[in-house]
């Protein structure tokens, strides 16, 4: 197990366990890092989010070796998200009225001031072997992307901001499949 710092880790557990209360994981799904030169914190492989506790968390260094559990298989992508922005926190999650909107489309657009302000529009990057640069990328210009039929992977400076836009872009995906199924009724 790892001496994860007292503040980092009441965050870990407090956006974890938000992610899951409010449906925007499964109990298994999902996951978080934070950075900490060298290299970052972040959720074990298959952990619960909504119940993290120390022993979850995995300390891993630039040239790939960790310490702790098995990191997330995501690890990889994370490490590319912290080379190429200046993000210190990463949220991967998986915002179901979003993900049935990223099948359609490459780009969202909001239609709600919250959405624009925020977020002005989300890319919807495709599954393949260049997804975690395609991502990486996006996330420079970008507060929150979309891997096609997936989920969201939102940066902040902390995981509380990185929080808000994946919720923001949620909300703005429920209240688009509302409009949507109102012209169609
Ligand atoms: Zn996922």
């Amino acid at each position: 197990m790892v001496n994860v710092p007292a503040g980092v880790m009441r965050e870990f557990q407090e956006v974890g366990r938000d992610l899951y209360q409010l449906a925007l994981v499964t109990s298994h799904g999902g996951n978080l890092s934070v950075r900490e030169q060298p290299g970052m914190w972040i959720t074990g492989t298959g952990t619960m989010l909504g119940r993290l506790a120390e022993r979850h968390i995995s300390r891993v260094f630039p040239d790939g070796r960790s310490e702790g559990p098995q990191p997330s298989s995501d690890t990889v992508l994370h490490h590319t998200i912290y080379a190429v922005t200046g993000a210190n926190a990463v949220v991967h999650a998986h915002p179901r009225h979003a993900i049935a909107l990223s099948f359609e489309t490459d780009k969202f657009v909001p239609g709600d001031f919250e959405g624009q302000l925020h977020l002005t529009d989300v890319p919807v990057v495709a599954a393949g072997p260049r997804q975690s640069e395609q991502i990486a990328a996006l996330l420079e210009s970008r507060l929150v992307v979309l891997l096609r039929g997936h989920g969201a992977y939102a940066r902040g400076k902390t995981l509380w901001e990185a929080l808000h836009w994946l919720t923001a872009l949620e909300e703005s995906a429920q209240i688009e499949a509302i409009r949507r199924s109102r012209r169609q009724s």
